[in-house]
């Protein structure tokens, strides 16, 4: 595992510091106190990240910048002076942010951004501009956030790398290039990817008000004049890959059953309008706990939401890879497979649930379950699910655990 160092000679603030990242983004933190203790540190750990105070006692001010970029290290500069000479000289030196030390905000700022940077490690981004010398600045800014950057000249050759680049949330386009214009661009990327799923931001050198307006009314999430600061392009960058992720993060609420953590009916409907094909081959099966109700009688609510939860993990542990299972309602689960499954597929599934003791304060909690399961070709899917259901109903009557096929 990777670690943080943290350069600053106030116990009290390095203290601090060390405490809330270690608590926000789990990295160990190393602190130092001087320069002569960096270059140590420096030549011995390889350092994912660095904080660094600007006045230290053994060197000139911000001296440590220029050893740990050389090292490319991603630094954050962490100080009590401001002007804006310093700030300009700083971010001439390709730090990852500067922040201020009188902000009562900073120390857990820098928590958050140590965080960011390593998601960003996960996430791809590619940069379109015919200007060699832009397109080259951009991508080293973007490195220097720890981004996995790819870069093209045109729009066509950006059309194509866009089919094949892993974890790409971020295009930053240009609006004047030689095969196609960013407009035409940014409504071809839209074809492929939803605004939520990847955000994209035009540029433009061009003092016209309409660019920007629309840039935005074409399909960008936002837009930035040529030329910008460093500081202004990382905000840009940051803000709309932060509403990305959050706009993820409720739809995975929104997907999921608090309670056994499964995708809910909502997601397997979605789901299925993707990828369900009539003639395909796949199985559908709808599973029920049975005489559930009794479960909750003897021991309690809080015992049957035990007995849902490990039936849930035990059969999304189970359906693996084959395929996906959704929570439809109380105690009743789908579970589709991507392929043709036999009668003893899901007969081990039976037994494992008949099997399982199930501890729920000091006593073995045991159930059953019956499944309805089917394979047929060349319906719809709410017709596989309702021929399941009725194999369901017959499993249940003909005198519960087992596996109507
Ligand atoms: P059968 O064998 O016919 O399926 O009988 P059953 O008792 O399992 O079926 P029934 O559908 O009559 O009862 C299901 C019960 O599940 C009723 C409901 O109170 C309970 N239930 C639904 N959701 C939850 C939940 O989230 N937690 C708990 N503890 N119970 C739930
Ligand atoms: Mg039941
Ligand atoms: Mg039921």
């Amino acid at each position: 595992m990777k670690k943080v160092l943290v350069i600053e000679d106030s116990k009290v603030l390095s203290n601090r510091l060390k405490r809330m990242i270690e608590h926000e983004t789990g990295l160990t933190v190393d602190l130092v106190e001087s320069y002569g203790a960096t270059v140590e540190a420096i030549a011995i750990e390889d350092y994912f990240v660095a904080v660094t105070d600007l006045n230290l006692p053994d060197a000139t001010k911000g001296a440590t910048i220029d050893i740990l970029t050389e090292k490319h290290i991603p630094t954050i500069a962490y100080t009590g002076d401001y002007s804006d000479e310093l700030r300009d000289n700083m971010w001439k030196k390709r730090i990852v942010d500067y922040v201020l030390k009188k902000d009562p905000d900073s120390i857990k700022y820098i928590s958050r951004l140590i965080c960011q940077l390593h998601k960003n490690t996960n996430i791809s981004v590619l940069v379109v501009d015919d200007s060699i010398v832009l397109r080259n600045s951009m991508k080293r800014l973007l490195e220097t956030h720890l981004f996995d950057v790819d870069i093209c000249g045109n729009a066509n050759e950006a059309l194509e790398k866009i089919e094949t680049m892993q974890n790409l949330k971020l295009v930053i386009s240009d609006y004047m290039m030689p095969d196609m214009d960013g407009f035409d661009f940014v409504r071809q990327v839209r074809r492929k990817f939803k605004k939520e799923e990847l955000a994209f931001i035009g540029v433009s050198g061009s003092q016209s008000e309409q660019i920007s307006a629309k840039f935005i009314k074409y399909g960008a999430n936002d837009f930035m004049m040529k030329p910008f600061s460093h500081e202004q392009f990382y905000t840009r960058v940051t803000q709309n890959l932060q509403t990305l992720l959050m706009i993820q993060h409720i739809k995975d609420l929104s997907f999921k059953d608090y309670l056994t953590g499964l995708y809910n009916r909502r997601y397997f409907f979605e789901e299925m309008e993707t990828i369900y094909k009539p003639d395909s081959d796949k199985t559908v099966a709808m599973l029920d706990i049975d005489f559930f109700k009794k479960v909750n009688d003897t021991y309690g609510h809080d015992g049957g939401d035990i007995v849902l939860k490990e039936i849930s993990t035990m059969i999304k542990d189970y359906v693996g890879a084959d395929g996906f299972v959704s929570r439809f309602g109380g105690e009743e689960f789908c579970l589709y497979l991507y392929s043709l499954k036999d009668k003893e597929y899901f007969e081990i599934l039976r037994r494992k649930i008949e099997d399982l003791d199930i501890a729920f304060e000091s006593e073995i909690i045991k159930v059953t379950s019956s499944f309805g399961v089917t394979s047929k070709a060349g319906i719809s899917i709410d017709s596989m699910i309702n021929l399941a259901d009725s194999l369901l109903y017959t499993a249940k009557t003909s005198g519960r655990n087992t596996v109507c096929f």
